[in-house]
């Protein structure tokens, strides 16, 4: 039996973590940007989403930490520039220094033994 069609939106967005990448989709009929990946686009309802891969280059929209296990983690709303919001966790910083409004920037981080998509603070100039 093949796999159920809605699985592979989220396998190629995973096949980019592995590769270093972060892709979303673009609606080819409204033009908007898709994340999380899925097969129809939540605007409008077209199944012509077309990959892209994202330069990775964002701004966080909320912060807050999360104390675990592992000690405390941030994790983040961040508002990446080609228009999708996405969740995820910072790494290489102090979580508490994560501010509404800063320049992050996209790394694959392994976490247990899968890659996920993590942020570091962009390099002030
Ligand atoms: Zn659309």
């Amino acid at each position: 039996m093949s796999e159920p069609t809605a699985t592979a939106p989220a396998r190629a967005y995973r096949e980019g973590l592995d590769r270093g990448e972060l892709r979303y989709q673009r609606c080819d009929h409204c033009e908007g940007a898709v994340f999380p990946p899925r097969v129809l686009c939540p605007d409008c309802g077209s199944q012509e989403l077309t990959w892209e891969r994202s330069a990775g280059r964002g701004t966080v929209y909320a912060a807050t930490v999360v104390r675990g296990r592992d000690g405390a983690r941030g994790v983040v709303l961040v508002d990446l520039d080609e228009g999708f919001r996405m969740m995820s966790r910072v790494d290489g910083i102090d979580p508490a220094t994560v501010e509404i409004g800063t320049t992050v920037r996209f790394t694959a981080a392994d976490e247990g033994d899968e890659r996920v998509a993590a942020f570091m603070k962009e390099a002030q100039r």
